[in-house]
């Protein structure tokens, strides 16, 4: 007889798979079961990528650019993006501070594994995105959370970060707009907090990804702008996937100072290589097809708004929620604390009786809260609401 197989590594058994794919995942298999689910679960806009975008990869694709390219990503393309934060942000940056990678996720996991050593504790705010503490405990790295509840609009003071930070910090994760909350924070807010990063001389993970998915005027701060020294300790992680209904696609951008860039690019070179080269001319068409793609960010927006709006305005009807009016992202995260149920719980049975998927706050670090996104119809999201209601309704206070 042949002895078992010996166990996997730490990483493959400590790896946490990612909940909200998880609610997703039982969602679709319903929807697909032919049952009438209402979804709040998913983490992508309900739009398809812009015609001209998918026209330049096509043209790419037959133009015969389908050979390996650069590793941190194709020359016109990191122009492009330096060119953008200049416009922007007024940021002088080059293309050499640029690395285009295989999404804005292995962008983020990159820039965890240039600056973290294994001892390291990185600051992971909460409720934060799923995948940090897994990306973090990658890298050997420990996670150090910081909850910032609805009690301070889901945004960390710098007090909290200050109280956080031990002598083995090297790391600090901010996102800004913020999945899952939609949190947005004012550049102020964001100056103090960096203030007290740049004064125990941590590098900071920026977290860009929603940075153009804003509303009621609010105008989102690139953190590599709010000083030098920042800058100089900023990786800046941005994308296409949420902005411009890219997120098959997976390609992110990563803007770090040069000697950051080029361990990135290092990195990238042993683990995935440059992110698929003809989808790169697609998203060089979205940063330089500027009216058209202007034209389809706005057609998104106005619904997205919409959609934030009326969601927003419905779960505040309901006895026992209360909901912020999140200014980023496509997301709402509701205290649903009153019912005094778990909040996994609470979304378990939603499913089950009411067949309405959303995300507990607690894999986002955060009992006592929904993740819903409105990333989906009118019509969706009214009948979900109106189910919902009904739901807590038949639940004691
Ligand atoms: C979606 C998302 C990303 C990464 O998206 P990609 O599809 O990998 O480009 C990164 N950060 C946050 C907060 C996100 O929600």
């Amino acid at each position: 007889m042949s002895n078992p197989p010996a166990p996997l590594s730490t990483w493959a058994r400590n790896v946490s798979p990612s909940p909200t794919l998880a609610v997703d995942a039982r969602a679709k298999a319903l929807l697909a079961a032919g049952e009438d689910v209402c979804g709040f679960a998913a983490g992508e806009p309900d739009f398809d990528t812009p015609e001209h975008i998918k026209e330049a990869c096509i043209a790419a694709l037959k133009a015969g650019k389908t050979k390996y390219a650069a590793t941190p990503g194709i020359e016109p393309l990191r122009q492009a993006v330096a060119s953008r934060y200049a416009a922007e942000y007024g940021l002088k940056a080059t293309p050499a501070q640029v690395v285009v990678s295989p999404g804005g996720k292995f962008n983020c996991y990159m820039g965890v594994l240039a600056t973290c050593s294994p001892g390291d504790e990185v600051i992971v705010p909460a409720p934060y995105w799923v995948s940090y503490p897994e990306m973090v405990k990658l890298a050997g790295a420990t996670p150090k959370f910081v909850l910032a509840d609805d009690r301070t609009g889901f945004r960390l003071t710098p007090a909290m970060v200050e109280t956080a930070i031990t002598p083995k910090t090297k790391l600090l994760i901010l996102n800004s707009p913020s999945n899952p909350t939609g949190a947005v924070y004012t550049r102020a807010e964001l100056e103090a907090i960096v203030a007290v990063a740049l004064k125990h001389n941590l590098y900071i993970l920026s977290d860009e990804m929603y940075e153009h998915l804003v509303y009621d005027g609010v105008k989102p701060t690139c953190v590599a702008t709010l000083s030098k020294e920042a800058e100089a300790r900023t990786i800046v992680v941005a994308g296409f996937s949420k902005t411009y209904a890219m997120t098959g696609w997976r390609i992110g951008t990563t803007l770090a100072p040069l000697p950051i860039a080029k361990a990135l690019a290092e990195l990238q070179s042993q683990m995935s290589s440059n992110v698929t080269t003809f989808a790169q001319y697609g998203a060089l068409a979205a940063l330089t097809e500027k009216e058209k793609t202007a034209a389809a960010l706005k057609t998104m927006l106005t619904a997205f708004d919409r959609r934030r709006k009326m969601l927003h305005a419905e779960l505040n009807k309901i006895p026992g929620v209360t909901c912020l009016l999140a200014e980023g992202a496509f997301y709402l995260f509701p205290n649903i604390s009153s019912f005094g149920l778990k909040d996994l719980d609470f979304c378990n049975r939603l499913l089950d009786s009411e067949k309405v998927a959303a995300v507990p706050g607690s894999a986002f670090g955060a009992e006592g809260y929904l993740r819903l996104s409105y990333a989906t119809s009118d019509e969706i999201i009214q009948k979900g609401v109106a189910r919902l209601a009904k739901f807590c309704a038949a639940l004691k206070r």
